[in-house]
C-alpha cells in the first residue's frame, strides 16, 4: 500500500503536514509497511489536503479534504482491505506533460524519480547526440518560452550557441511574480529534478558548463526541494563532472531574488544576479549574445524547461502534434479568482477559456454570474462572456485583448467592480515599476491618481479620454514591458466595460 500525501505549500497550509505526520506515525506503531510518500501540488487547491491511496492491484484513488479524522478513517479503511471510493475522478480535458510528475512522485526519493523516466533524456542526448540534434529536436518541437514572451525555445537555444566564448550560462527563471500565479513554484516543489535535468540539457546543447537557477526567496519550501534535488543528482553522477561518464561536465547554483516583479524580466534578472539593482536595459544586446558577466546566457523559464526532457524523449514531432499549429503543446494555469476549482491546471493549447473555466474550473462560485477573466496577470486584459470560445494560444488571446501571460488565470464574477479591478492591477505595476523611465515612473502614478479619483467617485467624464492618451503614450514610451504593458487592465477594462466607468464618473455640465 502506498499512500501519497500531497505536500506543495498550498496542502500545508490546509493541514498536509499533520496529516503526513499522523501517517507516518500510524504506520511505524502499527507496524503498517505501508509506503508514505510526501509529493508536490496535485492541482486541486481547492480541497486540500489531498491524498492518493494505491492498494495492490488497484490503480490510485484520490480522496479531498483530507482532515486527521477523514484521514484516520482512510487507515483504518485500508487496513480492513475496504474498498476505497474515489473523491475525484480523472480529467479529460487536462493533460499533463510540464506537470507530469507533480503530485505522483516523491522527488526526495532520486530512485522513484529515476523509476519515473527521470534523467532518461540527459542520458539519451550525453551518449547518443550532438549538440545540433538536440537543438534541432527543441526547434521541431515548436516549443515557445511559456514565461509570457512566446519566444521560440529552439531558436534562443541556437543564438546562445552561435555566440562565441569559453564561458556560457543556463539561467532557470524562477522568478514568479504575477499576482495569483504559482505555476513555477509547483513545479520546483513537485517535480525540480526535471528542471535540473532540462538545464543540463541546456548546457550540453549551447556550450555552458553552469546553471543558476534565479528563484525568488518567498519560495522556502521550493528552495528546499531544489537544494535536495541537486545534492542527490550531484551524487548519482547526473550532475557535476563528466556526466554519465562522459566527457560533459555541468553544475548549478541557486541564487535569491528579493522578490521584485520587474527581475523576471531578463535583462534585470541577470543585473540582479550580478549584485547589481534589478533594472531593464534595452536590446540589443540580447543575453543570449551578452548576459551574465558579459557572457552568453540562455535564460528559460522554469515551465519551458518541464517541457524539454519529454520533447527529448518522445520527440520534438509528438510535442508538435499537441496544441495548435502556432502554439504546439499545453499550458500550465493557476486558475484562481471566483471560480469553483482554484487550483493547478495543464491543458493542451487550443483549449477554449470556456472548457477551462466551466469543465475544469467547475463554473462560478455560488451559482453568480461569469463576468470576466483577467490573463497574463498585470499586463493582461480581461476577456468576457462573449470571449468564452476563444482558443488559449499565444496570438489568439493578443488578438482578444489579453495575452497569454506566465499563466496566471483570475476569474471575475458579476460582483466585481471592473474599475476596481484595473486599478488593483495598475497599482501593482506601479508598486513594481524600477523607476528607471520616466513614462512607467510618472505615468502609472498618474494613472493610479485618476483612477482612485474615479473610485472615490470624485472622477469626471474628461477622466476617460485622458487615461486612454495616458495609456497609449505609457505603451509606446516606456522602456521595458513592465512599463509597456502596465496600462493593459485600463484600456481592456475601458472597451469592454465602458458603463462601468460611466456610472463611476460625475458629469460636470
Ligand atoms: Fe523600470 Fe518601468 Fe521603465 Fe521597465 S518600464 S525600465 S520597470 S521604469
Amino acid at each position: 500500500v502506498q499512500i501519497k500525501v500531497s505536500m506543495s505549500t498550498c496542502s500545508i497550509s490546509a493541514g498536509a503536514d499533520a496529516l503526513y505526520k499522523y501517517f507516518k506515525e500510524e504506520n511505524y506503531i502499527n507496524d503498517l509497511d505501508f509506503l508514505i510518500s510526501p509529493v508536490g501540488c496535485m492541482g486541486l487547491c481547492h480541497s486540500e489536503p489531498t491524498i492518493e491511496v494505491i492498494t495492490p492491484g488497484r490503480k490510485g484513488v484520490i480522496l479531498t479534504n483530507v482532515d486527521l479524522e477523514k484521514g484516520e478513517k482512510i487507515l483504518k479503511e485500508i487496513i480492513h482491505e475496504k474498498e476505497i471510493l474515489e473523491d475525484i475522478g480523472p480529467d479529460s480535458k487536462q493533460m499533463k506533460i510540464a506537470l507530469k510528475n507533480c503530485g505522483f512522485i516523491d522527488s526526495e526519493n532520486i530512485n522513484e524519480v529515476i523509476a519515473n523516466d527521470g534523467y532518461f533524456a540527459l542520458g539519451k542526448v550525453v551518449t547518443s547526440m550532438t549538440p545540433d540534434q538536440v537543438i534541432d529536436e527543441v526547434k521541431l518541437s515548436g516549443l515557445r518560452g511559456r514565461g509570457g514572451g512566446g519566444y521560440p525555445t529552439g531558436l534562443k537555444w541556437k543564438n546562445t550557441q552561435s555566440s562565441e566564448a569559453t564561458q556560457k550560462y543556463v539561467v532557470c527563471n524562477a522568478d514568479e511574480g504575477d499576482p495569483g500565479a504559482f505555476m513555477d513554484r509547483s513545479i520546483l516543489e513537485g517535480d525540480p529534478h526535471s528542471i535540473i535535468e532540462a538545464m543540463t540539457i541546456c548546457g550540453y546543447a549551447i556550450g555552458a558548463s553552469k546553471g543558476i537557477v534565479y528563484i525568488r526567496a518567498e519560495y522556502p519550501l521550493a528552495i528546499e526541494k531544489l537544494k535536495k534535488a541537486i545534492t542527490d543528482a550531484r551524487s548519482n553522477g547526473v550532475l557535476g563532472e563528466n556526466i554519465f561518464g562522459r566527457d560533459f561536465s555541468f553544475d548549478i547554483d541557486i541564487k535569491y531574488g528579493a522578490g521584485a516583479f520587474v527581475c523576471g524580466e531578463e535583462t534585470a534578472l541577470i543585473h540582479s544576479m550580478e549584485g547589481k539593482r534589478g533594472e531593464p536595459t534595452i536590446k540589443p544586446p540580447y543575453p543570449s549574445v551578452e548576459g551574465y558577466w558579459g557572457k552568453p546566457t540562455n535564460v528559460n523559464n522554469v515551465e519551458t524547461l518541464a517541457n524539454i526532457p519529454a520533447i527529448i524523449n518522445n520527440g520534438g514531432g509528438w510535442f508538435r502534434e499537441i496544441g495548435t499549429e502556432k502554439s504546439p503543446g499545453t499550458k500550465v494555469f493557476a486558475l484562481a479568482g471566483k471560480v469553483r476549482n482554484v487550483g493547478l491546471i495543464e491543458v493542451p493549447m487550443g483549449t477554449t477559456l470556456e472548457e477551462v473555466i466551466f469543465d475544469i474550473g467547475g463554473g462560478i462560485k455560488g451559482n453568480k454570474q461569469f463576468k470576466a477573466v483577467q490573463t497574463g496577470g498585470p499586463s493582461g486584459g480581461c476577456l468576457t462572456q462573449e470571449d468564452l470560445k476563444t482558443k488559449i494560444e499565444f496570438e489568439t488571446l493578443i488578438e482578444k485583448g489579453s495575452m497569454m501571460g506566465s499563466g496566471g488565470m483570475i476569474v471575475m464574477d458579476e460582483d466585481d467592480c471592473m474599475v476596481a479591478v484595473s486599478k488593483f492591477y495598475l497599482g501593482f505595476s506601479l508598486d513594481e515599476s524600477c523607476g528607471r523611465c520616466t513614462p512607467c515612473r510618472i505615468g502609472t502614478k498618474r494613472l493610479h491618481e485618476i483612477l482612485t479619483r474615479i473610485t472615490n467617485g470624485q472622477g469626471t467624464k474628461e477622466d476617460i479620454p485622458l487615461m486612454k492618451d495616458l495609456s497609449n503614450t505609457i505603451k509606446r514610451s516606456a522602456l521595458c514591458g513592465l512599463g509597456k504593458t502596465a496600462p493593459n487592465p485600463v484600456l481592456s477594462t475601458i472597451e469592454k466595460f465602458p458603463d462601468e466607468y460611466k456610472k463611476h464618473v460625475v458629469d460636470k455640465k
